[in-house]
């Protein structure tokens, strides 16, 4: 099967099929229309393996991991280090030692942060940043600020939300320590070159860390062909639950760093003198884990991967993504906000003339859910010049005629807000 040389009817049929696996998609609104799900980008649904899978962990194979004799624990063990290994794999990483498991994306990037100032940064070091990341990517290094001065020197992005390698390579300096960035916006939906940045940062011997939330979700990728030291992402944007992600970090960063939290699971000898730590990933997983989490997040890029396949999310999210931008793009007064390309599923934009959050507001009274407001991005919504934006955001279960509800619903409330002179008597 080709994909790419499928019809769009073609495309959309097997959008409709997969739909199905989606219980909460069936859902109806409270006021009576079909639920339109347009807020994928803050959490995505679950397929029902994903639900299956947590159902049958708990139902058949509860039990901690890691300190139990006995089978339920040896079982439960087995799938969780299955699951780091299928991870493992799903991003390109060369180890399984290179993976652990943590609550999300934010303490994946808390963890590095915090693990970098007891071991890496000096006084006076610098952070080279994009002006589009997520506050999971600003506030942790704030936090790390608070203690060391070292400073933070955010890379503006092209009119299109697009970053110019030339421009963050005139933002490194003799002081810079570490390149951490976003690999596709959330609220552009623009992504970023991470390979090339990747490539100048190996020139340079400064570390790289990609915030993958965003990307991970719209296209395979690998942490070795990108040759980046550290990613994370969060399992609930990635069709898996929520209370789990996922770190990466590149051998030997593992070895150097230290654990970020204390606790059981992580030692190897405690006595009142002092502890000695357990080899990684353990070393850095303290405590019980999100033990069914995991498991069902490796269900989750199973299903990613194995069932609905790479070749048709990248085909048809293409194809919604351009049938949104052309119905949204004709909506009166509507600002889209950096469509350059390559891009993910996703648009930002804003209503002449109405606030955001009216707008969302009016959108749900039609069962239509998208998000309003910052996006955890203040920073960007400076730069652009709004207090918020409206942010619809496309899974591959998505339908065009989501779309075209979202369009016609935009339409009425251009109509709804406009003031009183400008309505038609
Ligand atoms: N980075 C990006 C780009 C995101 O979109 C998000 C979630 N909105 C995060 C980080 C934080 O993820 P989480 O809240 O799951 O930790």
């Amino acid at each position: 099967m080709n994909l790419p040389t499928l019809t769009q009817e073609a495309l959309v049929a097997r959008a409709r099929a997969l739909r199905a696996e989606f219980p909460i998609l069936a859902q109806v609104h409270p006021s009576g229309r079909p639920l339109v799900y347009l807020d994928n980008a803050a959490t995505a649904q679950k397929p029902r393996s994903v639900i299956e899978t947590l159902d049958r962990f708990y139902s058949e194979r509860n039990a901690n991991i890691h300190r139990g004799v006995h089978w339920l624990s040896q079982e439960a063990t087995r799938l969780y280090e299955g699951a780091r290994a299928y991870l493992a794999q799903f991003i390109g990483a060369a180890s399984q030692e290179e993976i652990v498991f943590v609550r999300g994306a934010t303490e994946g990037i808390n963890l590095i942060a915090q693990t970098l100032r007891r071991v890496y940064f000096q006084p006076g070091d610098e952070i080279v940043l994009t002006i589009a990341e997520h506050h999971a990517n600003i506030v942790p290094w704030h936090l790390v600020a608070e203690e060391l001065p070292i400073h933070l020197k955010p890379v503006p992005l092209t009119p299109e939300g697009l970053l110019d390698v030339e421009v963050l390579r005139a933002h490194l300096s003799p002081r810079t320590r570490l390149i951490a960035l976003t690999a596709m916006s959330n609220v552009l939906g623009t992504e970023m070159p991470i390979a090339e940045v990747a490539h100048i940062a190996r020139e340079r011997g400064i570390p790289i860390l990609v915030d993958a939330c965003q990307a991970v979700v719209h296209r395979p990728l690998s942490v070795e062909a990108w040759g980046v030291d550290f990613l994370v992402f969060s399992g609930h944007k990635l069709y898996g639950p929520t209370g789990v992600g996922v770190v990466y970090m590149r051998r030997p960063w593992p070895q150097k760093l230290p654990p970020y939290q204390g606790g059981g699971d992580m030692i190897r000898r405690v006595t009142w003198q002092g502890s000695r730590f357990a080899p990684p990933p353990a070393k850095f997983e303290a405590g019980t884990p999100p033990i069914a989490e995991a498991i069902a997040l490796a269900e989750a890029a199973r299903y990613l991967t194995e069932t609905v396949g790479w070749e048709f999310i990248q085909a048809y999210e293409a194809f919604l993504s351009e049938y949104a931008q052309q119905r949204l793009a004709a909506v009166p007064g509507l600002t889209l906000y950096g469509t350059g390309q390559p891009r993910g599923a996703l648009w930002s934009f804003t209503l002449e003339g109405v606030h955001p959050h009216d707008v969302g507001t009016f959108l749900d009274a039609q069962g239509i859910a998208v998000r309003v407001g910052h996006h955890c991005a203040q920073p960007l919504m400076d730069a652009l010049g709004v207090p918020a934006t409206i942010r619809a955001s496309f899974a591959f279960y998505n339908l065009p005629e989501e779309i075209d509800l979202l369009a016609q619903a935009l339409e009425e409330a251009v109509r709804f807000f406009a003031p009183p002179e400008a309505k038609p008597r």
